[in-house]
């Protein structure tokens, strides 16, 4: 018989109850070493004890626990305790029977209290184990709800009841990352506005560039023009006509450049000037016609040329519209700003290629020059509050109005000195070209570097937007990436589990997790279902095994019973043998000693029986044997025993039976027996009986033989009379 030992299994998670068990388990643990060492009655006594101790107080602690949780089936736990606290001196009882069988009662005894072990712990207790954990966790809760604000939980509530895990795993996922996108969009957004706006002012520098190269070269071919008539158009002509062709070529370059200017908003600002521009172009060659046929003079020639670059100023003027940003307008009026200033210089110099005719000591005397000194103290203003550090640099004293004045004043005071109309004119137009050729260095400097200067900024433009479209990138990527992460961490195992814990229910323990990688609290959840499923397991086996024990004992019971069965009985009849005759008859006769009830047997021997075996065979005779005995146990009481002594002899015991109903019962089977029709093949057999009837007296029979042998006294004298008769005999 095997051993129940405690397994962490049976454990209900309260320590004190799981003590009581493992302690009822070391008792029946004793109870059956006890067994095997065949323990005197003392010794088992003090276990039962223990027993019947021991289960008290650990029922009391399991109800004082299930009366604290309210718990619902507590009358009917309660009721289970005190049916076995009863059973206990029942079981003690048993086990001190005597008898056969003790040893069978024993195991029965022991198997009883191992079931019922594991019944209390596996079904009963288990069954308020999650009863006891709710309501320690509803308390915990309890004092949790105080603290925790009652809109979050009620938010995560409704949350839990709308969206499945996997749903609301993706949703707080996607939340950020659909905002960092989203913010990631304004940020490009941005810079792609910035970069646009980059182009546009790199649009606008290359037409500034181009119309400065035009109106430096415009400025060049108006102090020619201007010396050119100041000197009744002797001198200058070669130079003119030099200049001419580079104006034109200059001309013809920005008019192609316009065709391929990138920019579109550019394009079409500098578009709405063209049909000025082209009256420009057409009033240059007409003049230039007129010039060359000696029908204009200074005044004309001025005013013409200084018209045409003023036109054409303003194209540059009109295209700081264009929406750019405060920063790069400022530094394009900043270039703006030198470009007038340049050409206010070129108006004094063409003005200056004919102050010799009315000499005067100061070119300030002249009204116009001191009108353009204004303007370019004015212009130099609008310079240095607009240009940038890098572009007052760049200008330095060039742009610096005080200086500039004593420069014009001392040139003029130099030229004065030469007394030759011609020589001062071209001496003039030499220092003040000298002076404008360098401040066109300076602007072309101001619009390279300014050209640069953007460039840079538009590759950098250029290089954040793809570093926020790559960070875009990345993002996702990793956003998915780790939504796959929490999926395959979170969502897959959760759902695995639910879907192995749902088939336990169900009783399949087929689901399992063979490698537990993970080391936090899935990784926990799925090391405690392989324990339960283990435990689970183990005890499918040992219910298994305890049902085989059950079965190996009720065979071995069947066994003594059969074997018990055939020491007691005939083997022919099924009639008690005459070994178990002889112990009926002693424990009867001993009842009567004890009680005083009347006692009677009847001896019956089939007559002639010899002649049935001669006539029809030994297999008849058996046949015939067998009907007797079932005759014989249908016609009497259940308290009476018929039993086999001799080949056809038989004996009924009688207990609680006078002399005169044993003999008046005796008449009645004897009369039975010989009509009975006995059919073996085709033939009728009849028999008769012969029976001898005695009575118990304790005065006159000292055992069971003598008792017996008056019987047989009288069956002898049925015999002697003729056969088929009942004799009773009285004492
Ligand atoms: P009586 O009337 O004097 O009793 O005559 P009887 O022939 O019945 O008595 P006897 O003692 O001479 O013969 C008994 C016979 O019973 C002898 C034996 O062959 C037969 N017998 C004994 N046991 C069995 C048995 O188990 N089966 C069969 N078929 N016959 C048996
Ligand atoms: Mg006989
Ligand atoms: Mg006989």
């Amino acid at each position: 018989m095997a051993e129940l030992v405690w397994d962490e299994g049976m454990s209900v998670g309260i320590d004190s109850l799981d003590n009581d068990h493992k302690q009822l388990i070391a008792i029946l643990a004793q109870l059956m070493s006890a067994k095997n060492e065949k323990l005197g009655p003392e010794g088992i006594d003090e276990i039962f004890e223990r027993l019947e101790g021991y289960c008290q107080s650990h029922f009391a602690r399991e109800e004082a626990l299930l009366a604290k949780i309210n718990y619902q089936q507590f009358d009917a736990h309660k009721q289970s305790h005190q049916a076995f606290i009863k059973r206990i001196p029942q079981l003690k009882e048993q086990w001190f029977a005597k008898g056969t069988e003790s040893e069978v009662v024993k195991d029965k005894v022991i198997l009883f209290l191992q079931q019922w072990l594991i019944k209390h712990i596996l079904e009963e207790d288990l069954d308020y184990v999650p009863a006891i954990h709710c309501f320690e966790e509803f308390s915990r809760y309890k004092k949790d709800k105080k603290s925790k604000h009652p809109l979050l939980r009620l938010f995560s509530v409704k949350l839990s009841q709308s969206l499945i895990l996997s749903h609301r795993v993706l949703i707080t996922t996607l939340i950020p990352v659909a905002a960092t996108l989203l913010l990631c969009f304004f940020i490009l957004k941005d810079n792609y506005q910035r970069y646009d706006n980059i182009s546009k002012v790199l649009g606008l520098n290359s037409v500034i560039e181009q119309v400065n190269g035009i109106t430096h070269s415009l400025q060049a071919e108006r102090g020619l023009s201007t010396g050119y008539t100041s000197s009744n158009y002797r001198s200058f002509a070669e130079q003119l006509s030099k200049r001419r062709k580079n104006t034109d070529a200059k001309i013809q370059y920005f008019l192609g450049l316009l065709d391929k200017s990138a920019n579109q908003e550019v394009k079409i600002g500098v578009n709405r000037y063209m049909v000025n521009f082209q009256k420009i172009v057409e009033n240059l060659s007409r003049h230039r016609m007129h010039l060359d046929q000696k029908i204009v003079g200074f005044e004309d020639t001025y005013y013409v040329y200084t018209e045409l670059i003023e036109q054409l100023l303003s194209v540059s003027d009109h295209l700081v519209h264009i929406e750019i940003g405060s920063s790069h307008a400022n530094d394009i009026s900043a270039i703006n700003a030198v470009l007038r200033y340049k050409e206010f210089m070129g108006q004094i110099r063409a003005i200056g290629m004919k102050i010799d005719e009315n000499h005067q000591d100061s070119i300030y005397d002249n009204v116009d020059v001191s009108l353009l000194v204004g303007k370019q103290l004015n212009i130099l203003r609008i310079f240095e509050s607009s240009a940038n550090a890098g572009q007052k640099l760049i200008c330095g004293s060039y742009c610096n109005a005080i200086s500039q004045r004593q420069h014009l004043e001392s040139s003029y005071l130099e030229t004065m000195q030469f007394n030759d109309k011609d020589v001062r004119a071209a001496r003039w137009f030499n220092v003040m070209s000298e002076k404008i050729d360098i401040l066109n260095t300076v602007v072309e400097k101001l619009i390279s570097e300014f050209d640069e200067q953007i460039y840079n900024e538009s590759q950098q433009l250029k290089t954040e937007g793809y570093l926020i479209i790559l960070a875009m990138l990345v993002f996702l990527l990793a956003a998915i990436f780790f939504a796959l992460v929490l999926n395959y961490s979170i969502i897959s195992p959760v759902r695995k589990l639910t879907f192995a814990l749902n088939d336990m229910s169900e009783g399949q323990n087929n689901i399992h997790f063979e490698s537990i990688d993970s080391k936090d609290e899935i990784g926990s959840m799925q090391l405690a279902f392989e324990k339960l499923r283990r435990k689970l397991l183990q005890g499918d086996v040992y219910k298994a095994t305890v049902s085989q024990q059950q079965k190996e004992i009720k065979y071995r019971k069947s066994q003594q019973d059969h074997f018990q069965q055939l020491a007691i009985t005939d083997a022919l009849t099924g009639a008690v043998n005459r070994h178990h005759f002889n112990e009926v008859l002693d424990q009867e006769i001993s009842n009567v000693n004890n009680y005083g009830n009347p006692l009677s047997i009847m001896l019956l021997d089939i007559d002639y029986f010899k002649q049935v075996n001669d006539t029809y065979g030994h297999g008849v005779g058996d046949e015939v044997l067998v009907l007797f005995y079932q005759t014989c146990v249908e016609a009497v009481r259940s308290s009476d025993v018929v039993a086999r002594i001799g080949g056809e002899e038989f004996v009924i015991v009688m207990p609680n039976t006078t002399l005169d109903n044993a003999e008046k019962f005796a008449e009645r089977l004897r009369q039975k027996i010989a009509k009975l029709e006995i059919n073996v093949a085709d033939k009728q057999i009849s028999i008769t009986v012969s029976i001898g009837v005695s009575q118990w007296k304790n005065d006159y029979f000292t055992n069971a033989e003598t008792f017996v042998a008056h019987a047989d006294k009288s069956l002898y004298q049925a015999k002697n009379s003729g056969r088929n008769k009942v004799v009773a005999t009285q004492q």
